[in-house]
């Protein structure tokens, strides 16, 4: 594998500004977006007015800590347009991603967006090595996710052919690598592993995968899984990092020259690092909470957004914006499941829908080969416990599995096991979360 260096002028000129040039930019367009959102969003008006903080009262950059935080709650209380910042009329695209409940949390674009997106993720595409005339196959999902759509926009962007196959059907992902001779694969981590032991099944060495470089992201992955897939697919994989959010995938991109990390594109996201309890900013280098500024966003801003993602700012290297680590971790209790944002409030609510069941439950969460895999136990009420045939209870899991598959977005194994099967703690909470997934490294 050699790393695709950038060429002298294929950069655009703020990835190698100087620092000075960065801060003064994004002050600019920090103002911008503070007024633009405090002008046009009341939500976010309340809470400056609840804090006694004003626009006008923004400046340097280190004044954003005056200004309240975003939360996942604000969508979910807003939904589903409530914080859009322009007329309705302007928005010419919605995305989703899961709420903590049965409604997602929605977020728009202008055209203006859009199109900032798609040059963004070009930027992020050529970051990662890809290049005009190059054959970009995308299996990130399409449809309400950011994943394949804004891979889409970005590949085309940055004028490659594009393969807009989405996600699943693996030995059609085979067929078309093999057919077409795409250069670049944009794809979940997981899933990569997936399609590269179906070509093992094939007996198709790593050598003749026509695949250069692979864009990897929505899901925590480490070193390890970096090196058997580069090993596996024979390619390049470099990180990419987004949320729905703050835009969605292109928020930051790791650089195929170092592979240290994506570099966040800090002329449109300003990150911060807070303590996740304190909610106190937190020195470059130090651990806690990324938390995010949009500075050139019109129909979505998002000031201060809490992502819940845990992992700390590092340097410039390859580019003069700062870096993230890897992601270690959440500060709530959101799940990645194949790609898939789940919640376990999500889970629950669809078994308490079922009066039948006694709204205990547990969720284990295994590894089968490289997937995440989901098992839902919950356990009947004490009146029916034991006075349902066999085909009933196996009635009420299959309704179960259905409704978190429709309602939720993932398939699950659900147990529906006889009443007091979940053991209770000492305080008569259940333990609802079994992790016995391997730990990435
Ligand atoms: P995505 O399409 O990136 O999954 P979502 O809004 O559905 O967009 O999910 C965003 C969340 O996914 C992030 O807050 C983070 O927890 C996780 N995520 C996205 N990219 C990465 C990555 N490269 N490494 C680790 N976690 C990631």
């Amino acid at each position: 594998m050699t790393a695709r260096q950038p060429k002298p002028g294929e950069l655009e000129p703020i990835e190698t500004a100087s620092r000075d040039e960065i801060a003064a930019l994004q002050l600019q367009r920090l103002q911008w977006s503070i007024d633009h959102t405090y002008q046009n969003v009341a939500s976010f008006r309340k809470k400056c007015q609840d804090k006694g903080v004003h626009p006008d009262d923004l400046k340097t950059l280190a004044d954003l800590a005056k200004f309240p935080f975003t939360t996942k709650s604000d969508l979910r209380d807003n939904y589903p347009f409530g914080l859009f910042a322009v007329p309705r009329e302007r928005v010419a695209r919605v995305h989703a991603s899961s709420g903590t409940t049965g409604k997602p949390i929605v977020v728009g674009y202008t055209l203006k967006d859009i199109d900032t997106w798609a040059g963004l993720m070009a930027r992020s595409i050529r970051a990662s090595g890809g290049r005009a005339g190059d054959i970009c196959h995308v299996a990130y999902g399409y449809g309400l996710f950011t994943g394949g759509l804004g891979a889409h926009y970005g590949a085309e962007r940055l004028g490659c052919t594009v393969i807009p196959i989405s996600g699943g059907q693996t030995e059609k992902q085979v067929q078309l690598i093999l057919d077409f001779k795409p250069d670049i694969i944009m794809v979940t981590p997981s899933y990569s592993l997936v399609i590269a032991e179906e070509f093992e099944r094939m007996g198709i060495a790593p050598k003749d995968i026509s695949l250069k470089i692979g864009i990897f992201g929505a899901e925590p992955w480490g070193q390890g899984m970096r090196q058997e897939i580069e090993a596996k697919l024979g390619i390049d994989a470099v990180d990419i990092y987004g949320l729905t959010e703050v835009m969605g995938p292109g928020v930051a991109n790791e650089c195929i020259e170092s592979k240290d990390g994506p570099v966040i594109w800090e002329d449109h996201f300003y990150p911060e690092i807070i303590h996740p309890e304190t909610g106190e900013v937190l020195p470059d280098g130090e651990q806690g909470e990324l938390v995010f500024t949009s500075l050139s966003k019109e129909a979505f801003p998002v000031i201060r957004y809490r992502t819940r993602d845990l992992t700390r700012l590092l340097p410039p290297t390859s580019r003069s914006f700062r870096r993230m680590d890897r992601i270690t971790g959440r500060s709530d209790d959101m799940l990645i499941i194949r790609g898939v944002n789940v919640f376990p409030t999500q889970i629950e609510e669809q078994i308490l829908r079922d009066k039948r069941l006694s709204g205990n439950y547990q969720i284990v969460l295994k590894r089968e080969g490289h997937l995440d895999d989901m098992e839902v136990r919950c356990e009947l009420q004490r009146e029916v416990s034991g006075k349902l045939s066999p085909d009933d209870v196996a009635a009420i899991g299959k309704e179960l599995q259905h409704h978190i598959k429709t309602l939720v977005g993932i398939s699950t194994h659900v147990s529906v096991l006889a009443f007091d099967s979940i053991p209770r703690t000492q305080v008569g909470k259940a333990r609802r979360l079994i992790d016995e997934r391997p730990k990435q490294d």
